[in-house]
């Protein structure tokens, strides 16, 4: 078979095939906890749920316009102002399938052959990925400091002549930070003064916890015309509003640059699924309060997460400020965290994320978007794999374990 270039060069999205791996044992009766999941456990919210049946009943769903309907650019519109205190026009804003796909047609829209785009490292998975698609080169930026925000001048460091973007993604996947106004501000200003592209990934500023608010990057930018600015923002129903199964992302930006994102996403895929983006609109201008509910669980799910990993020895972790991910270093105990996500699948069943994918060796990518019972068993599970001063029988699924590897 011949593949081309691209083809060999792109690799398999690591979370969804560990999806795969954990539906597989779960099908064969094995007892997973699966801590690897990118996905709120929460239902469709009920007026998402109206809306969407409410087209469906009409048996009329149709090709949508290429970047989507105005009823949701409408409500797109009315969450920039609420979230934003931006007031924008239907042409600043794209509707696409997810997130992803928004930054995919951007990076299109952006990029030359051989451009960079530069982001802090931990990373969310598909940047250095997309980014390949596009024919880009993806620059990761590591804190010297060892945490995981970097500094300004680390991220300035890393601009040189084919720089073309930033990306930013606060609160960010994998590590649950929520980065600094400073930083924020200083990656916005340094963006201007360079005239790069800025994408700020907002897919999970909602999902903020202690009272915090999440940054709104407008609030930095010297360039208050957005037709004449380079920042673009994305945002989806996907994390928020646990709608992951709808595929609804948006970008807002320029009017050149979303004109430029729609002529690519009208050849690729066309408009996003109608249904979907009556589901978005019902979503969006519907009774809210699923978002804080979401938004609370998590935050409890967050604290016994770390009272479960505090009382783990060796291991260290940053307290997660949003999002429903936490990054702890496992290093201590094995520094190949593939190896370390194999053992702990193959021998207590429990499914994390190598830290390796997302740019940092030593470290596991451990979720807690599932239920308390599930944070609690899978940390124990994990702590009698590592820990050898814990007794050496465990029970599991009616099976008795006894640890032979430590
Ligand atoms: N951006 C980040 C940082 C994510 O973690 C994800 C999904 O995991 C996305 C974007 C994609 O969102 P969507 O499902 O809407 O495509």
């Amino acid at each position: 078979m011949s593949l081309s270039q691209l083809a060999r060069s792109i690799c398999e999205s690591p979370t969804l095939k560990l999806n795969e791996t954990a539906a597989l044992l779960r099908d064969k009766g094995e007892p997973v906890i699966h801590l690897g999941g990118g996905e709120p456990k929460s239902k469709t919210p009920i007026d998402a749920i109206v809306s969407c049946s409410s087209l469906l009943q009409t048996g009329d769903v149709k090709y949508t316009p290429a970047d989507g309907i105005l009823t949701l650019k409408k409500a797109i519109i009315r969450y920039t102002e609420e979230h934003y205190g931006r007031l924008v026009a239907p042409e600043n804003v794209i509707v696409s399938s997810g997130a992803k796909q928004s930054i995919m047609v951007l990076l299109h829209a952006i990029l030359d052959p051989k451009e960079e785009v530069v982001f802090p490292a931990p990373y969310w998975v598909s940047y250095p990925e997309m980014i390949k698609i596009a024919g880009g080169v993806p620059i990761a930026v590591t804190a010297r400091d060892g945490s995981f925000e970097p500094t300004v001048e680390e991220m300035a460091e890393a601009v040189g002549p084919y720089t073309k973007a930033v990306i930013l993604n606060s609160p960010n996947n994998p590590s649950g930070v929520v980065y600094s106004d400073e930083f924020v501000a200083g990656v916005v200003e340094m963006c201007e003064k360079r005239n790069l592209y800025l994408i700020m990934d907002d897919t999970y500023n909602r999902l903020i916890f202690d009272g915090r608010t999440p940054t709104n990057c407008y609030h930095f930018t010297q360039v208050h015309n957005l037709d004449l600015s380079k920042l673009v923002v994305i945002n989806c129903v996907s994390k928020m509003y646990a709608m992951t199964g709808f595929r609804i992302g948006w970008a807002v930006g320029g009017k050149e640059i979303v004109r430029a994102m729609t002529n690519i996403q009208s050849q690729e895929t066309s408009g996003p699924a109608a249904p979907s983006q009556w589901a978005a609109v019902g979503a969006l201008n519907g009774v809210q309060s699923s978002i804080e509910s979401l938004r609370l669980t998590l935050e409890n799910n967050r604290n016994v997460m770390m009272t479960r990993l505090g009382a783990f020895d060796g291991v260290k972790v940053v307290k997660p400020g949003g999002t429903f991910y936490c990054f702890p270093d496992f290093s201590a105990y094995e520094k190949d965290s593939q190896k370390l996500s194999r053992l702990l699948l193959d021998k207590v069943r429990v499914v994390t994320v190598p830290g390796r994918e997302f740019g940092m060796e030593g470290h596991l990518r451990i979720s807690f978007c599932g239920t308390v019972k599930e944070i609690t068993e899978g940390i124990e599970r994990i702590k009698w794999a590592l820990d050898p001063g814990a007794p050496n029988e465990l029970f599991l699924g009616g099976r008795r374990l006894v640890r032979d590897w430590r």
